[in-house]
């Protein structure tokens, strides 16, 4: 499979969730090109792709150096503070806003308003990373001193499991959390995202209200197995 049919097949599968919930389409998806190549991830953007996803600074640096800014990037993994400076200047949305220090570490090095999705751990899983959900508005309204932090969103990641339900309970608590964050009418808050869904959710998220779904293996494959 191309990515370019790979792309068309995934649009059409988050078209048709949103139409099952009766769901106006306003999805973006992001190509996830951690496991694939600069010359893979230049097929993406060949192929369509307008939004391009990294977990690590290091890859990062690489594909924005190669592709440049012709495309928005997404900054989705565990971001170590003393590495905020090497993508402050490229990234376009940073999805993986969880501690306060990183939200001081980004303001001081931005000279600019900084999308962020605040990160939630909706699983308990030890192993994700993100806030526990009890704590998520009063992260947000500790974000305030921040002037270059704006919380756009929020953004989860749901446990790999065959348990459809226990998936989309992940995301209905995530939807419900972004409620709590807009009513809290803050205006670096507007909280109008939610970044959720990859290979294996993504029809389970587009139905739960995903705008912004993070695709790796499916879109643009797996070139480290
Ligand atoms: C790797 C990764 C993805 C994409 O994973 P796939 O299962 O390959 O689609 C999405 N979000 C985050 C945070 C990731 O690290």
């Amino acid at each position: 499979m191309s990515i370019q049919s790979n792309f068309e097949h995934i649009k059409n599968r988050i078209s048709q969730a949103c139409r099952r919930v009766n769901r106006e389409e306003d999805v973006q998806v992001i190509a996830v090109t951690k496991y694939v190549t600069v010359e893979t991830a230049k097929e993406a953007v060949d192929a369509g792709v307008t939004e391009l996803g990294e977990n690590r600074v290091e890859g990062f640096n690489e594909k924005h150096e190669a592709i440049g800014d012709a495309v928005n990037w997404h900054f989705i993994g565990t971001l170590q503070s003393r590495k905020v400076k090497n993508i402050i200047q490229d990234v376009d949305y940073i999805h993986s806003l969880d501690r306060s220090s990183l939200a001081k570490e980004i303001n001081k090095r931005s000279d600019r308003t900084v999308p962020c999705f605040v990160q939630v751990n909706t699983s308990g899983e030890d192993s994700k990373h993100g806030l526990n959900p009890e704590n998520v508005e009063s992260f947000v309204e500790q974000l305030k001193e921040y002037e270059n932090i704006k919380v756009v969103g929020l953004m989860t990641m749901a446990p790999l499991t065959e348990d459809e339900q226990l998936i989309r309970n992940c995301f209905r608590k995530l939807r419900a959390l972004r409620e709590h964050v807009q009513a809290l009418n803050l205006d670096y808050a507007p909280c109008t995202y939610l970044s959720m869904g990859m290979s294996n959710d993504y029809e389970i998220a587009a139905e739960e209200g995903a705008t912004h779904i993070r695709i790796g293996s499916s879109l643009v494959g797996n070139e480290t197995t």
